[in-house]
């Protein structure tokens, strides 16, 4: 059958790509495959199982996390920053084993969080956050969207290897017999990746995250999974829970038998006959981590045997066969000498402190580091003059630790919020819990950043206008707002040309008609492409899109509540508390009545609606699991027969349609007394 074919195709790429890291085909084609195989299943649903490698790409969001308890406790473990602590752990060991042969096992300890994967006969049922140990939340539906776990297990190959003195009986790990296998593991996120994440955040005028592993957790503990997915989170397993219907007598024999069943094991895992081969290992370690990808603050270490572990047992908090060594951060102090002001796109103040003298951490100078906001400024009591600790997150992005309060000087100072913009000088300053930014919507350091979104491939697209010239026509006050691209001159546009290029344009009047030409052709780009491109607080390419095609024209747009935007479908309460303030501010309503009197065309074309409309007038609320039906698509069958889809039940509702496992918001029609139908129900009244 073609749908079983296709799906152990795009298995064995997976486990090619992110496994073994030897891809054979390209994305694209890859791409191809799994497009084929969702339409394959929407086509058929009957045929859709949990393990399709289609769950990868994020199902339906869900509306709470549910708990699971462990079957083994996941414990935290002992760590320690010194060598001769290590040296009394192995004295204790060897204590405890009275004089029985023992050997270790070191890896990285990756900066991640912890996951526990439960599989029963080959098969992932529950993935599980830690939580407090005994309990933690079940996360399968967003464990699923992560690479390198495995849905299904591999049958190991015959011939894998077992190591030296390891057992495990690899035909029973996916035999008939019944198995159960819990595997417990890193989520994390890679340097790389981690920049792209932020990178994007930028993009669509969201604060970056302070750390990859903070933003792991937070990922990992999103309810929509397609958030999740697009956040290409990693795992690496480092231990295990409940074992069942296989024989494994040690972890070196584990960490074999994960790779033969088709996990991404360490690459630094070793085993060490004796301290003095595990002292070693740190000292060489220190150095590798520094070129690993991703963020390592240690290295954990464990006696092998299992049968051993046992005899050591475990104290009320740790197990006694485990120790985690952490490597000092690369830290230094010195004295936060003054407190700078920069003013993003979005109008965004942030605080950086300015460092007197310079530290050299990792390989550079830090001069400066980001202070965030002033709730971070004011957790930390972080004042000017202080003496401060300063590290790097992943060796890279400079930040303070806090400050030495001990050695605090008598002319330290509260760091204030700035009382007009830096840039600009106008006070008419946003305070929004720990940030303040700059409401001038033609304020000039934002204008330049501001200029470049606008005129981004995924806004107004006007490739004509390069970074340099933007930076001319600032300069010579050719372009003081948004508006004023509409107004430019040929003239003005040759001065500025002439001006950016050192070796002087070789036709500036024709180079000048382009870009004319690109601005010109920008007008008509629609709503959407413009919301997006005016850089408003927390509004994006998404919002832009979902509100240009609600609203259709701005008109419209400019007479809704903040109710009426915060309504639409995936737009939160802050949201569209900020587009609403963008439109009704002074600044922001001159900015839109400039670029609309200069020919900008602020309408959405629609798309038009024909055929019935069964749904014309009414208000629909879906939750739960639907069968045949993704969310968006419901959504968007509803708002196509001319319905209306809401997020949350009120006594305007029309009706709900509630999936299997439907929560409190069933809970909610039933006590408003509004219609409760299911999904083939609504099939039936959307005509089929
Ligand atoms: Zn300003």
């Amino acid at each position: 059958m073609e749908i079983e074919k296709l799906r152990s195709e795009i298995r064995r790429h997976d486990d090619l790509y992110y496994v073994q890291a030897r891809p054979e085909i390209s994305d694209q084609d890859y791409d191809k495959l799994m497009r084929r195989l969702v339409e394959l299943e929407t086509a058929h649903p009957e045929l859709l199982t949990p393990d399709s490698p289609s769950q990868r790409v994020g199902g339906a969001p869900i509306e709470a996390f549910t708990q699971v308890t462990h079957a083994v406790r996941m414990m935290s473990i002992d760590n320690t920053y010194s060598e001769a602590e290590v040296r009394d752990f192995d004295e204790r060991v060897k204590k405890l084993l009275e004089g029985r042969k023992y050997s270790y096992t070191c890896e990285p300890k990756i900066d991640g969080v912890s996951l526990s994967l439960r599989y029963e006969d080959g098969v992932l049922k529950t993935a599980a956050t830690r939580g407090n140990g005994t309990v933690g939340d079940d996360v399968t539906h967003n464990a699923k969207t992560i690479r390198n776990i495995p849905l299904v297990l591999k049958k190991p190959e015959a011939r894998s290897q077992k190591p030296e003195g390891a057992l495990f009986d690899a035909d029973s790990a996916l035999g008939t017999q019944h198995s159960v296998l819990e595997v417990r593991g890193e989520v994390f996120i890679a340097r790389a990746q981690f920049a792209k994440i932020n990178a994007a955040q930028e993009e669509a005028g969201e604060e970056p995250y302070a750390n990859p592993r903070n933003t792991a957790a937070g990922t990992l503990k999103q309810l929509d999974p397609k958030v999740v997915a697009s956040r290409k989170l990693d795992f690496i397993p480092h231990g295990n829970g409940e074992i069942a219907g296989v024989e494994v007598d040690s972890y070196t024999a584990w960490q074999c038998l994960l790779g033969a069943l088709g996990f991404k094991t360490s690459e630094h895992f070793v085993q060490c006959k004796d301290v003095d081969e595990v002292i070693a290992f740190l000292h060489k370690f220190a150095e590798v981590r520094k070129g690993l990808p991703y963020d390592t603050d240690g290295v954990v270490i464990k006696v092998d045997d299992f049968e051993q572990r046992g005899m050591l047992g475990v104290t009320s908090k740790a197990p006694r066969w485990c120790i985690a060594y952490k490597y000092q951060p690369e830290q230094a102090e010195t004295e936060l000498a003054r407190v700078v002001f920069q003013v993003g796109k979005s109008g965004k103040i942030t605080p950086v402190g300015e460092f007197e003298p310079p530290v050299f951490i990792s390989g550079t100078n830090v001069y400066r580091a980001s202070l965030h906001n002033y709730d971070e400024i004011a957790r930390k009591d972080l004042r000017l003059h202080d003496r401060v600790l300063v590290e790097k997150a992943g060796e890279i992005i400079p930040y303070v630790v806090g400050a030495v309060t001990e050695k605090r000087p008598k002319h330290a100072e509260v760091i204030e919020r700035p009382k007009e913009c830096p840039s600009c000088g106008s006070k008419e300053l946003e305070h929004e819990g720990g940030f303040t930014s700059c409401r001038n919507a033609s304020c000039p350091a934002q204008l330049a950043e501001r200029l470049r979104y606008f005129a981004g491939r995924n806004q107004m697209d006007i490739n004509e206008l390069g970074e340099k010239l933007i930076e001319k026509l600032l300069e010579k006050g050719h372009v003081t707002s948004l508006a004023d691209l509409y107004r430019l001159t040929h003239e003005q546009v040759v001065d500025a040309l002439k001006r950016a290029t050192t070796t002087g344009e070789s036709n500036p009047s024709k180079a000048a008609q382009n870009v004319l030409e690109g601005i010109a052709g920008s007008k008509g780009r629609g709503l959407s492409r413009l919301l997006a491109g005016l850089g408003i607080l927390h509004v994006g390419n998404r919002t832009a899109a979902i509100v240009a095609e609600h609203f259709g024209t701005l008109e419209k747009l400019r007479a809704a509540s903040v109710e009426e935007i915060d309504a639409l479908p995936d737009i939160g309460e802050v949201v569209a508390k900020s587009l609403h303030d963008f439109l009704h501010s002074a600044s922001g309503a001159k900015l839109l009545d400039d670029l609309v009197a200069l020919g900008v065309k602020a309408d959405e074309p629609r798309v038009e609606r024909t055929g019935p409309q069964p749904f014309a007038g009414k208000t629909i609320v879906v939750t739960g699991t639907l069968k045949a039906l993704k969310r968006d698509e419901i959504k968007k069958k509803i708002e196509s027969l001319g319905g209306k889809s809401t997020d949350s039940v009120s006594k305007n509702t029309s009706f709900l349609v509630a999936g299997d496992e439907a929560g409190s918001k069933l809970e909610k029609a039933k006590k408003l007394g509004v219609e409760v139908i299911d999904e083939a129900e609504f099939l039936r009244r959307a005509g089929g």
